[in-house]
């Protein structure tokens, strides 16, 4: 086993100009720490992920506990289940549409105050489990690409079999600005983090373990330092390296780790898993992993940041499928009136006017508030801004130019496919302009046509193979690399708390 140290990142988009630099982070209050709130309802989507809508598997007043499964995947599609992070009753099921544009059923529950969790949910005692026993366990417990992506997990991980990936990264790189939920995973969990790292691993058959983290935090590097020396003796066959990257928006997303660390302009249709031989997992996934091997716990909650203008800073473990004006209701200082609400993060997020109909989801890493906006949009003067921090290295003035004009085969060709929608050209436009919205939405209307852009995980392929959503590795050993089911992870001497 071994720990390194290596210095990366990418090289496009920021380099004339520094102004993303986010090196100077808002100051969350570390000192108050991870704070829970218990909501008195859940509003749970049937579609939480990369994937096809799940089926409700509970009637409109039934009662769930904590745990139980609400949601399961209807036969041959690509999902995972869904559970309550609740006890209560359901008391509706019914259509909603989710700020994403996406429309699904939705299972509400009215919550009892009583917290009786689901008899299934017991730490393990025996925590030496199999690979393909992992893969179960994470299938079932639901867990999904908690960055963002969404994809289902498992289906991540046979993937990364089925490619034969060297190497598994752990993404703690978090660069959006007011965001600070992974942060705090790290700070508090570093040694759950990193045997979730090492069950993901065993489960994709690689034995090194990256960890990619951004140079400035501090105490986060600390923290898992510490994790990682622990574990040296534990877990041993298993090289691990910290991998310091700068602290640059958006530095996390999947194609600016490819060229930092691989220097890999990945083509489309291209992933990670191909041309670098290397899967990527964020850090409150392989948290969730943990929580499911150790605990029997399904993803039913997940870490927020939510974050004001007048400097309120709260990191929240919410029950997933919290709506959101229970956070204005519970979190001292956070109210949602005569504000701008944001369902995301600050510079991707989407904003939203019902604040009690939308719920955090598996994929909510944030919930923004600021002050309503009413600047007039100047004309573009040219300025070269917005091309200076596109980290595509596009040029956003002339494909908002190109998509008002409806020029669609010169917007094509100028790149609009590549946009990653990360909101760096908007945010650094002067003008005013909503450059990242118009191209993400002119974008979005190319899905299903020929020129349908890549997603932002690789390639349709995923919605294509269900046989990804397996957990049983030794019936598909004809198709997937030779990954024994014989491995038994490293957990010995491990004890529930
Ligand atoms: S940053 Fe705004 S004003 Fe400057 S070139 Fe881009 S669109 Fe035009
Ligand atoms: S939103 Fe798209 S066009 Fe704008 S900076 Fe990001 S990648 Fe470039």
């Amino acid at each position: 086993m071994s720990l390194g140290w290596r210095n990366h990142s990418f090289y496009k988009g920021f380099q004339t100009d520094n102004a993303l630099d986010f090196s100077k982070r808002s100051s969350f209050d570390h000192d108050v720490m991870l704070e829970r709130i218990y909501p008195g309802r859940l509003i749970l989507p049937m579609l939480q992920h990369y994937g096809d809508e799940c089926v409700p598997v509970v009637n409109q007043g039934d009662s769930v506990t904590i745990g139980q499964c609400v949601g399961a995947p209807a036969p041959g599609t690509m999902a995972v289940p869904i559970h309550s992070g609740i006890s209560g009753k359901v008391t509706n099921i019914k259509p909603i549409l989710l700020p994403d544009g996406r429309m699904c059923r939705a299972v509400f529950i009215e919550g009892d105050r009583k917290r009786t969790f689901h008899p299934s949910v017991r730490p393990r005692n025996n925590v030496n489990v199999s690979a393909s026993t992992v893969m179960g366990i994470v299938r079932d417990a639901g867990i999904v690409g908690m960055g963002g992506e969404g994809v289902p997990t498992i289906a991540k991980i046979n993937r990364a079999r089925r490619l034969k990936v060297k190497e598994l990264l752990v993404n703690c790189l978090q660069s959006e600005p007011y965001a600070d939920s992974d942060a705090l995973i790290l700070g508090e969990y570093a040694d759950h983090v990193i045997m979730g790292a090492v069950a993901v691993a065993g489960a994709c058959g690689v034995k090194i373990i990256n960890i990619l983290i951004s140079k400035d935090r501090k105490n986060e590097i600390t923290s898992l330092r510490s994790a990682m020396e622990r574990s040296f003796s534990k877990y041993s066959g298993y090289a691990f390296n910290l991998i310091y990257l700068k602290p640059r928006f958006p530095q996390g997303y999947y194609r600016m780790v490819a060229k930092a660390l691989y220097d890999a302009d990945l083509e489309e249709g291209e992933s990670l898993e191909s041309r670098c031989g290397a899967v990527l997992f964020n850090c409150a996934t392989v948290h969730a992993c943990w929580n499911a091997i150790s605990e029997s716990m399904p993803l039913t909650s997940r870490v927020i940041s939510i974050s004001t203008e007048e400097g309120i800073r709260h990191n929240v473990q919410v029950p997933i499928g919290t709506p959101v004006s229970e956070l204005f209701d519970t979190i001292s200082g956070v109210r949602g009136s005569s504000k701008m609400i944001i369902w995301g993060n600050l510079l991707t997020g989407i904003v939203i006017d019902r604040p009690d109909m939308v719920p955090i989801i598996k994929t909510t890493s944030g919930i923004g508030i600021i002050a309503e906006r009413n600047d007039a949009v100047a004309p573009c003067y040219n300025c070269g801004r917005c091309s200076d921090v596109c980290p595509e290295g596009l040029e956003p003035s002339i494909l908002y130019k190109l998509i008002n004009e409806g020029k669609q085969k010169e917007a094509v060709k100028f790149g609009v496919r590549n946009c990653i929608n990360c909101g760096a050209c908007s945010y650094i436009c002067p003008s005013g302009i909503m450059l990242s919205s118009c191209i993400g939405r002119y974008r979005a209307s190319l899905k299903n046509t020929s020129l349908s852009p890549f997603i932002s995980v690789g390639d349709r392929q995923w919605l294509d193979d269900v046989s990804l959503l397996s957990a049983d590795p030794v019936n598909h050993s004809e198709k997937r690399s030779a990954v024994s089911d014989s491995i038994t992870l490293p957990f010995e001497g491990w004890e529930s708390e």
